[in-house]
């Protein structure tokens, strides 16, 4: 694996929590997604110290509170979905070359924003068309969440035990361990438009529109942003996302630029 570090501006765009969203087109989630989410919100959470119990078994980071391990596990997770990403498309590249738009980099670029809560993780992946984001961010249809839900269901028929997050994951929607809002802003080389989805914890629908404006587009790949929840801002310090990247990530084989500040 590689890890460089460089140096990079934050965009002024990128921090602004401030201004209010456009307004998207509404979807329902599908009804096991909300099942998930309702789970990652309200008993994952605040039962967090007990899943976490689990992970620590393979993770001896020492002197780390419990809940940054369920926090680690949540980047292991967008770091796999973004080089997840970026192998696809370079897969599909070597036929199909046009496919890289002029930018044969792959790579990941992880910004903190400290003052304002904010992660963002930005891939130069394979990106998503509109249905995609439908089909991968609204329904459970890839097996690992699938089989999470089905073990947890099990497992509550048997009497119940709280460590399967540590055996599955739940993906994407580990985001909102974390983050009470989450928006991801995509562009897949199919498509000559960008779209983002935007959803919040707890809510049952999300939504999607197109990007319009015009220093949050993207040549090709996924931004994701996370804003975190109020006890989670910590995790928007640089300085903690390099550790996690340092010590977690170093199997992906695309370089993970982390942002520093200026010196
Ligand atoms: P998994 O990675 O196990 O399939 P996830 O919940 O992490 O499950 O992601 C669901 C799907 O969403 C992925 O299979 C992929 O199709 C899509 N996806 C998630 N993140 C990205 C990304 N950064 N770029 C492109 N597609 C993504
Ligand atoms: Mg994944």
């Amino acid at each position: 694996g590689m890890l460089l570090s460089k140096r990079y501006e934050s965009t002024a765009a990128e921090s602004d929590a401030s201004s209010p969203p456009p307004t998207g087109e509404k979807y329902e989630y599908q009804a096991e997604v909300s099942r998930l989410m309702d789970l990652i919100v309200n008993s994952l959470y605040s039962n967090k110290e007990v899943f976490l119990r689990e992970l620590i078994r393979y993770d001896d980071l020492a002197g780390l509170y419990h809940y940054r391990r369920l926090v680690v596990k949540v980047f292991d997770s967008f770091d796999s979905n973004a080089s997840d990403a970026c192998d696809k498309l370079r897969f599909l590249s070597v036929t199909e070359p046009a496919l890289l738009k002029d930018n044969v980099d792959f790579d990941i670029r992880i910004q903190t924003d400290k003052d304002n809560g904010i992660v963002t993780i930005t891939d130069t992946g394979i990106g998503m068309t509109r249905q995609e984001l439908i089909d991968c961010l609204g329904t459970i249809a890839q097996s690992g969440t699938a089989k999470f839900l089905k073990a947890l269901k099990d497992s509550k028929d048997a009497g119940g035990d709280n460590n399967l997050i540590g055996q599955f994951g739940v993906g994407f929607y580990s985001a909102f361990l974390v983050a009470d809002r989450v928006v991801v802003s995509t562009k897949s080389p199919k498509s000559d438009k960008q779209y983002v989805w935007e959803g919040e914890a707890n809510a049952s629908s999300y939504t999607i529109r197109e990007e319009t404006e015009a220093d949050k587009v993207i040549p090709r790949g996924t931004r994701l942003t996370l804003y975190l929840k109020r006890d989670d801002k910590g995790f928007a310090h640089p300085e903690k996302i390099q550790k996690l990247v340092k010590n977690y990530s170093q199997f992906v084989s695309f370089p993970i630029y982390t942002w520093q500040e200026k010196g």
